[in-house]
């Protein structure tokens, strides 16, 4: 019988929080096979999927659940030395090579035979089986390992790698600011990777900014389920406070106030939500708000930990994991955002605190921050059946 068998990734040096780790990957993984008919089985340090169902899309799902090192599709059989004698001849039969070793790991050391000597017996087997073979230990085109538990067996070869990292939801939750550009999902996976369960807020200017760039940021967080199976995206109208920025604040201060409101509606849905940070998609020196000065200044408005995971790389590497991910074709779609609608000439580079706290009193933000927050959408966005045209 054939079945997936995973080893857990970076949790398994965190011998104190492991049961906590081992309990969320093991939601996570029945939460992301909802539509499979699986066992999943689970001890200290692997995990076993049992399934009658397509063994390839399951490890497909499985290559994207972070806080699981590989992914193994191995033959389970008793732990019964002729049973596995047979079974390891049959499976080598079936494949094709000319150099093999066999490599035996046992943790039920009742097993009567040493995991040296075993490997020698079953690498005997074959060699006496299947004619123009040789042994070679140092570097061989098929390598066999088998695995024996107390009750059960293990026989396999390839180890797919898995996505590593940290179980969705281990490090809590966080707040992502998610425009519809390249950099912010890729902030968000990388968050993700760390354990971070992310919910996302979007602002949005309408009429200035269109339904399709809604749709556009839909079709992103759709795009983040592989990682997270389903998530909350809050969407903001941030059109009268825009409004109030450009008819009020000097052109070259519009982009530092308005991210300040950014930061500062963010923080209060992060609140609301029980959230633990901001995360977003800045990085040092990309544009006029993205120089330290400016990011001194924009900060200011906010205490809690603001998560930047993107902040220094280049944006080569940026578009690299985009690619990678599924975002990229995604986010370059040309559509409009509540930032570029309004961006000024010349944004000032090195901002000071005193003046955007000057220019701030201009008009009553606070009244128009809590209602864009308690008017906001939440939509949760899941895998099944949903499709966002644009
Ligand atoms: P790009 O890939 O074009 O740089 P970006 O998403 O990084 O897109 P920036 O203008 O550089 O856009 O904004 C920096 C960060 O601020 C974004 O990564 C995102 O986290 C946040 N942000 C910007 N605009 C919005 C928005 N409309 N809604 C939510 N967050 C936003
Ligand atoms: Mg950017």
């Amino acid at each position: 019988m054939k079945i997936i068998l995973i080893k857990y990734g970076e949790l398994t040096t965190k011998s104190g929080n492991r049961n906590l780790f081992i309990t969320i990957l093991y939601n996570n993984i029945k939460k992301a096979l909802s539509n499979y008919n699986v066992k999943i089985i689970r001890n200290r340090v692997r995990m076993f999927i049992e399934t009658e169902d397509d063994i390839e899309n399951i490890v497909n799902i499985l290559k994207n659940i972070f806080g699981i090192h590989s992914i193994v599709v191995a033959t389970k059989v008793n732990t019964n030395i002729e049973e596995i004698e047979s079974t390891s001849l049959d499976i080598a039969k079936r494949i094709s090579f000319k150099t093999f070793k066999v490599e035996t790991n046992r943790s039920d050391k009742s097993f009567p035979i040493s995991s040296m000597d075993f490997s020698k017996r079953i690498g005997g087997l074959i060699l006496k089986n299947i004619p123009d073979i040789k042994v070679d230990v140092h570097n061989p085109e098929y390598l066999m390992k088998i695995e024996i538990r107390n009750d059960y067996t293990y026989i396999y070869d390839k180890e797919i790698p898995g996505a590593g990292g940290y179980p969705v939801g281990v490090a809590g939750k966080g707040l992502l600011m998610l425009s519809g550009g390249i950099d912010s999902p890729v902030a968000a996976y990388m968050a993700m990777k760390r354990g971070i369960k992310v919910q996302c807020v979007y602002f949005e200017s309408p009429p200035h900014t269109s339904e399709m760039a809604k749709n556009k940021v839909k079709k992103l967080v759709l795009e983040l389920t592989k990682y997270e199976p389903s998530i909350t995206l809050h969407i903001v109208k941030f059109t009268d406070i825009q409004e109030a920025i450009y008819k009020n604040i000097d052109p070259t201060y519009m982009i530092t106030i308005m991210r300040r409101m950014m930061y500062r509606i963010a923080e209060k849905i992060m609140e609301k939500e029980g959230s633990l940070c901001l995360i977003n998609g800045e990085s040092v020196g990309q544009v006029a708000s993205q120089t330290l000065t400016s990011m001194k200044v924009i900060n200011a408005v906010t205490n809690v930990p603001v998560i930047r995971p993107v902040a220094c790389l280049d944006k080569l590497e940026i578009i690299d994991i985009a690619r990678k991910i599924g975002t990229y074709e995604i986010s370059i779609l040309p559509y409009e955002d509540c930032c570029t609608i309004f961006l000024p000439k010349h944004p000032v580079i090195n901002p000071s605190l005193k003046s955007a706290e000057e220019f701030e009193k201009s008009f009553d933000y606070e009244k128009l921050i809590l209602e864009a927050v308690e008017k906001r959408e939440i939509i949760k966005i899941e895998k099944k059946d949903m499709v966002f045209d644009i």
